[in-house]
């Protein structure tokens, strides 16, 4: 699962979904980010994919072509 945590010193962790074709970050900067599941669902809502890979909407897209 391609997420990894932004920890800024006093806040809380924030969640940053990256893209495991081109590395791109997804991350929202209101209180979606602080919850992996919101964020992802928001992800989702953008055009990413989430399983089995995270994939951005152009990876996606690319993915699906090649499928
Ligand atoms: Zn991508």
């Amino acid at each position: 699962m391609a997420s990894r945590i932004s920890q800024i010193p006093g806040d809380l962790p924030f969640h940053i979904l990256e893209c495991d074709g081109c590395g791109s970050a997804y991350e929202c900067f209101d209180a979606t980010g602080y919850d992996l599941d919101a964020l992802v669902a928001s992800a989702r809502e953008a055009g990413w994919t989430t399983q089995p890979h995270h994939h951005c909407p152009r990876c996606a897209a690319s993915e699906l072509v090649a499928a």
